[in-house]
Order: C-alpha cells, then structure tokens, then sequence
C-alpha cells in the first residue's frame, strides 16, 4: 500500500516502482513502504551470507593469534584475552540477538566490527612499535571485510569509520605514544583503505537498490498481468449488472452438465425466468430503478446455484435461466413455486402491474434425462414454451412442461402449478 498526497492509501502499481528506478537521485533509502520491502528481502537472503562471512571471520581473525604469539609473546595472555574476548562477547551478542529477535542484520554487522575493531585497538596500545603496523594491517583488513564481504549498510560503515579513526588516533596519540610521521602514516593508510572500502560498499549497495527494484518492477508487472486477466476472463463470462453468468457461460454449462448427465443416467432441468410486465416498470419508474429491480431479483436467484454444477445466469434482458442437474421438473417446480413467493415477498412495488401491484415472476420449467439423439437446445425450447405458457395463463405463476414433452414423442403438454 502506498500513501497519495492526500494521504489516502491506495495500492501499488508498477509506474511508482518505474518512477523510482528512473529517478536521478542516488540515494541509499527509498520512501516507504519500499524501504522496509528493500530490507524484508535483505534480511531474508542475506542471512545464511553473512552467517558463512561470519564463521570465516573468526577464523581469520583467530588466525592472527599466531602473529600475537610471534610479536608480544610477553604479554600473550593479555593479547588472546582481548582477541578471543572480543569474539565470545560478539557470539554471546549474536546470540541473545537472534534470541531476543530483536535488532537487524546490518545493526549486528556493525557491533561484531566494533567489538573486534576495540580489540585491535586495544593490543595497538600494548604492542611493541615493531608490531603496530601489523595490527593496522589488521584494522584495514576489518573494514575490507566488514564492508566489502559483510556489505554491512553504508550508514553503519560510516558510522564505524567514524568510531575507529577516533579511537584509534586516541590510542596512537595517548597510550602508545607514537612518533608524528608514524601518526600521519598510520592515518594516511587507514583513511585510504576506509575511503576505498566506503566507495565500494556504496556501489555495491546503489546496484543491489537497483537490481531489487527491477525485480520488485517485474513481479508488480506480472501480478497486475495476472490481475487484468482474470478481469478480463470475468468480464467474458459474467454479466456486469447483476454480477450472474451470463448467455455464454450458460450454454457451455448447459453442454457440460447435458454429457455428465448423459453418463451418469440422470435428469437435467432448465427453468426460463420472465419479470412480469418489465417494460411497464422501466416506463414507470425508469431504467435506472429497472437495472435496480434486476438485481435485487438476481440475488434472490443467486441462492439457487446450491449444488456444483448448478448454473444460474441472467439469459438476456429481464429474462433468466436456471440448469439443474440432478434434478426432476417435479422437483424443479415446486423450488420454482418457492421463488415465485419469494420475488412476492420482496415487494418491490409495481403499481401499473395488470397482475398485482408488486414485481412478480413467470416460470417455465422443463426437464429430462438426456439421451444421445437429443440435444440440450431442445429442452431450453421447451423450457421457452412452458414460460410462454405460464404468461398466457395470466402471469405471476410456474409451467411445468410435461414429461411426455420432455422425451419428445408428444405436443408439449403444459401443467401448470397454480400458486399456494
Ligand atoms: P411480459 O410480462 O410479457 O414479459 O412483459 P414485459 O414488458 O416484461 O416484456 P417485454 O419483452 O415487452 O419487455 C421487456 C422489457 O425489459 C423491455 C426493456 O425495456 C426491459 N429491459 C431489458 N433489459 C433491461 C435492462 O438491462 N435494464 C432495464 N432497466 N430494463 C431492461
Ligand atoms: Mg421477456
Ligand atoms: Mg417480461
């Protein structure tokens, strides 16, 4: 979701997403809710990298207790205290961390750098002026690893840019004592490789921006693809003012539920639904209230789609078709009797009615067990035939064509159901 200038939200479309890759602006940070969608998917796939970084990490880092060995074999203790310190303080943090759940990953990345930066910092101050080189090869190799493998965010390695150059010119300039000319080289070579290590997390960081956002574009593209499809698909089968199926899905349901039911030995019924004296309504009260009527009788209709298979649809017009398969003109009939009281019920007021002064229906039914030299056309037919009946007999009232019509041997035969 997305916020419009009013602050309304509306959803997301893909020209935001394509307004965003076009923009020149070349900053590290969407707006919302791009920027939490951005760090959802970093977290995701970035935390089986940065845990395999992590355990490389440590290793090389460990490593480095042999040049402690090598260079201050005097104070080893005291130098592996604050090296293998330094790493059970920073998995005891990663530990509670993924505890507690709380904290992200890139908040992580810059606590384990700091912890070992303060370590290294730290054996600087006791280091022999033979040694402190080494250790500041080993910061410089931190910040490559940390911003460079880890990728930890551009903010966060500023932020421990920052932290380190202080801490370390504290040390250099305090505890250690150092010479001017190995002061300025140890910062010359520091701020070099901080500089070159930044450039390329920056860089990095600016293309996998980007690289998200064409991802993110093209799955926003595809979804609203699939979206306008099945759209379209409704808009071919489904009629737009009631919301039934409409004259086409019908017919291909009528064929399907005509060769289940010719498989399986088992009746079909097709009910023809007519408003009464519709024309008279629109003239009276308007088309507007006409569509209105349409579809509140559509929804009472609508109730009659019970079983799968079962087909209600609006047949054109004010007119409506019902197939139902499994079920006798007998059967069919007397739920059509129930309809009938039902559109009565609703009392949706016609006053030039030549019937009564609310909406009322006329039904045909006709129903039959298919054979293969029938055809579902027929029984619609008959369905018709029974509907012109029932309107011929006054209206408001359910025609039952005759079984003897339904195998197609007689004259249709018309029953009709009067009203209870
Ligand atoms: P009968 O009782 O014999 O069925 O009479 P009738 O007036 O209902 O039948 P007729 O076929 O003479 O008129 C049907 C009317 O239905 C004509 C048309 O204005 C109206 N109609 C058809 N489709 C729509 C529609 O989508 N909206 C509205 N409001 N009216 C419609
Ligand atoms: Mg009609
Ligand atoms: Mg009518």
């Amino acid at each position: 979701m997305l916020r419009d200038e009013a602050g309304a939200e509306r959803p997301l479309h893909s020209e935001d997403i394509q307004r965003l890759l076009d923009s020149p602006r070349d900053s590290l940070g969407f707006r919302e809710p791009f920027e939490s969608l951005f760090q959802q998917d970093q977290q995701s796939h970035r935390e089986y990298q940065s845990r395999a970084g992590l355990v490389l990490g440590i290793l090389i880092f460990s490593l480095f207790g042999i040049m402690d060995w090598l260079l201050m074999r005097e104070v080893i203790f005291t130098v592996w205290a604050l090296r293998f310190g330094a790493v059970a303080l920073m998995l005891g943090y990663l530990f509670l961390s993924s505890r507690l759940r709380r904290g992200q990953l890139g908040q992580s990345q810059y606590v384990c750098t700091i912890l070992i930066a303060l370590a290294i910092i730290g054996v600087v101050a006791i280091a022999p002026a033979s040694g402190r080189y080494v250790y500041l090869m080993a910061l410089v190799l931190l910040l490559l690893f940390s911003f460079i493998l880890l990728r930890t965010p551009f903010n966060y390695c500023l932020r421990s840019t920052a932290l380190i150059v202080m801490l370390h010119n504290a040390v250099l300039l305090t505890v250690a004592d150092v010479p001017a000319l190995e002061w300025l080289s140890h910062n010359i070579f520091l701020l070099s490789a901080a500089g070159i290590a930044l450039a390329a997390n920056y860089l990095l960081e600016r293309n996998e921006r980007r690289a998200f956002l064409q991802t993110l574009l093209v799955r926003q593209q595809k979804a609203e693809l699939e979206d306008a499809n099945a759209r379209l698909q409704r808009l071919a089968i489904e009629d737009p003012l009631t919301g039934l199926a409409n004259r086409r899905l019908f017919e291909s349901q009528l064929d399907e539920e005509w060769r289940r039911c010719l498989r399986q030995e088992l009746p079909l019924a097709v009910m023809m639904i007519d408003v009464d004296s519709f024309k008279l309504y629109n003239d009276t009260y308007g088309h507007q209230a006409g569509d209105e009527c349409l579809a509140r009788i559509a929804e009472e209709l609508r109730c009659y789609a019970r079983r799968p298979g079962d087909c209600v649809a609006r047949y054109g017009g004010e007119e409506f078709v019902i197939v139902w398969p499994g079920a006798s003109a007998e059967e069919a009939g007397l739920e059509m009797q129930k309809l009938n009281e039902q559109i009565r019920r609703l009392r949706i007021r016609h006053h030039v009615s030549p019937v009564t002064d609310v909406v009322t229906l006329s039904i045909g039914v006709a129903a039959c067990i298919p054979t293969a030299n029938d055809s579902p056309f027929r029984l619609v037919r008959e369905a018709d035939m029974a509907l012109y009946h029932a309107k011929k007999q006054g209206r408001d009232r359910c025609v039952l064509a005759s079984p003897a019509a339904s195998q197609g041997r007689a004259d249709v035969v018309i029953l009709n159901i009067p009203r209870p």
